[in-house]
């Protein structure tokens, strides 16, 4: 009795140190596990003379049944505790104000390309493409410009072998399409091109977009009707717009087209170094002899080209006055469009 008397005070004492739930296990192991305290108690009861056992037995039960009892409150309200303090962590404040979500938008390069493609497609044209990587064959002979032409300059043209160079212009991609289409042709050509050149107005990759219609009948108004409608839908309805004769070895008669300033409204400024007028774009009458090297009969067809920078319109119609701004990836500059 004196043995069992000492356990109850023994476990009084110790449940007072339990801090929490894992201590309570071990306390548990230590008085109700298979060799705990209570169990060998029980195991014992049959060594007690019989005449005390009924009195042993009473009171082992009771002790039994206070520690027991005690564990399981504490357990719950350890349990409880836990709970408590799980959900008070995972608490959320939906009065928050949320986190802004920042929309991309298209690159100005991008942007204006997809306009230019939208008004020659609503006019009739369809897109065509061809590869970055191009024969000599098309980038230059194809187009009238054989081996020996000064229109070659090796300090322009990056060279992968003696055949092979990174076309310098989106025309070589007109020689692969009147190959493999007849007449009546209407496309336009973006695509990017590169020249070994780099400073405030140039970059070794720039983007172009190539124009070419060909029918039994197209004549040169036509293709000044097409550019001045072009420039109109893109620059605005009262834009000036100039035809000025130029040279090109692929077109016959050839015309470079200037538009008003649109910076100091053709009075002359420093951007258009006073003349009142800007360069925009290349176009002339396709040369009999490129279609002849396309397989076309030049008696039965006309028709015109032109080719224009992507880079540089976008410039004008924005104002930005240094190419390198369009491949720096500045947010700040992206953001304004
Ligand atoms: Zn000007």
């Amino acid at each position: 009795m004196d043995e069992l008397l000492g356990l109850k005070e023994s476990f009084r004492a110790e449940v007072a140190s339990v801090q929490n739930l894992a201590d309570l296990q071990n306390l548990k192991n230590r008085y109700s596990g298979k060799k705990g305290l209570l169990t060998l108690q029980l195991k014992s009861l049959s060594s007690v003379p019989p005449d005390q056992r009924p009195q042993y037995g009473k009171t082992l039960n009771e002790i039994r049944e206070d520690i027991e009892g005690r564990i399981r409150d504490l357990e719950l309200s350890f349990k409880e505790a836990e709970k408590e303090r799980r959900l008070l962590a995972e608490k959320i404040d939906i009065s928050l104000p949320g986190r802004p979500s920042h929309f991309g938008t298209a690159h100005p390069l991008t942007q204006v390309l997809a306009e230019i493609k939208a008004i020659f497609v609503s006019m009739g044209f369809s897109i065509e493409e061809g590869p970055e990587v191009e024969l000599d064959h098309y980038n230059f002979e194809a187009l009238n410009i054989p081996k020996d032409h000064p229109a070659r300059d090796m300090q322009d043209t990056f060279y992968v072998s003696d055949d092979v160079v990174l076309r310098t212009h989106t025309s070589p991609v007109q020689v692969r399409v009147m190959e493999k289409q007849k007449p009546p042709l209407r496309i336009i050509v973006p695509g990017k091109v590169y020249r070994c050149d780099s400073d405030v107005t140039h970059t070794p990759m720039f983007h172009q977009v190539e124009g070419l219609m060909v029918d039994t009948d197209v004549s040169f108004s036509d293709l000044k009707g097409l550019l001045e409608l072009f420039i109109h839908n893109l620059f605005g309805k009262g834009t000036p717009v100039r035809f000025r004769p130029s040279y090109f070895p692929f077109t016959e008669p050839s015309a470079e087209v200037d538009i008003g300033c649109i910076f100091c409204a053709g009075k002359g400024c420093r951007i258009c170094k006073t003349t009142g007028w800007l360069e925009i774009l290349g176009s002339g009458m396709v040369n009999p002899r490129v279609f002849e090297m396309a397989g076309y009969d030049p008696e039965a067809y006309s028709g015109f080209a032109f080719g224009m920078g992507v880079e540089r319109i976008t410039m004008l119609k924005y104002g930005i006055d240094d190419l390198r701004l369009f491949f720096e990836n500045d947010l700040r500059f992206l953001r304004q469009f």
